[in-house]
């Protein structure tokens, strides 16, 4: 699996089994910090190998939020204290276990998983400090409610979970949160964002690729909401695709495309049932 060293003390993995998801691997002289602990098996063993080399232990394992893509092979950390928002906590004791179950039907690897909910929860800023490194753990709700970055503030890196895509998703969230997490990540001092999958963000591009998904946001809704307005069907408003908002139908192995198309089809319903019922 690819393996890139962003910071002095943090190395970030890109999978190749399922749409380029992330895990991050914190080495601190107190043992490691890993964020997210993905999907297949066999890929995140290697990441718990390398985080635990030389007989180093993995202290903290952080949930970025509550998607079985991010969370799957928590249990793969039994000694580790697992963060998140207290909503992974409620969706790993809850809705995920189903959803494990049809993951290992078509995912063979997965047939030994078990769920590892986090036992270290909030729903509010959380600051780690651990192994001389500040690790403040902010809500960055919007592509979920349980949405958590996690900010290194001396290597002044984000590992920013989905709350930053190549393309914002916000059908399992609220495109207002995403917003207002998207404005919170702008005011902070950083070289590098982690997204939740895909290519890191590297200092120089951080401004303007954070602008560019608040500026695909609010021309996607008025896409939507005016084409609606008009009468426009899905069909219609699936018309214009990723390229038509600047981004690249290529991105993440064809996957933007489908995170776009969800959008308009979520925003499609939104606003129809506003237009029917004006009060909401
Ligand atoms: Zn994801």
């Amino acid at each position: 699996m690819p393996k890139e060293r962003v910071g002095e003390q943090v190395f970030v993995f890109l999978s190749e089994a399922y749409a380029q998801v992330t895990s991050t691997v914190i080495l601190t002289n107190r043992g490691s910090v890993v964020v997210d602990s993905l999907l297949y098996p066999s890929e995140a063993e290697e990441v718990r190998a390398f985080a635990t080399r030389g007989s180093r232990q993995v202290a903290y394992l952080i949930n970025t939020h509550g998607h079985l893509d991010h969370v799957a092979c928590n249990y793969l950390y039994p000694d580790a204290a697992i963060v998140a928002h207290s909503g992974v906590r409620d969706a790993m004791r809850g809705v995920l276990r189903s959803d494990l179950g049809q993951a290992a039907e078509s995912i063979p690897e997965l047939r030994g998983a078990k769920m590892r909910p986090p036992n270290i929860t909030s729903s509010g800023e959380v600051v780690l400090r651990h192994g001389g490194l500040t690790l403040r753990l902010i809500p960055l709700p919007g592509h979920s409610p349980d949405g958590m970055g996690v900010y290194v503030e001396e290597e002044r890196i984000l590992v920013a979970g989905d709350a930053v895509l190549p393309v914002p998703h916000f059908v399992a969230g609220d495109p207002d949160d995403l917003v207002r997490s998207l404005q919170r990540i702008r005011t902070l001092a950083l070289n590098t964002i982690i997204q939740g999958h895909g290519d890191v963000i590297l200092k120089g591009e951080v401004k303007d690729a954070i602008d560019y998904r608040l500026r695909y946001i609010k021309q996607v809704r008025r896409h939507v909401r005016d084409g609606v307005a008009a009468g426009a069907t899905v069909r219609e408003a699936l018309h214009a695709d990723i390229e038509a908002y600047g981004g690249s139908r290529l991105d993440l192995d064809g996957l933007t495309q489908q995170l776009h198309e969800d959008n308009v089809r979520y925003l499609h319903q939104y606003y129809e049932r506003a237009a029917l019922d004006p009060v909401a």
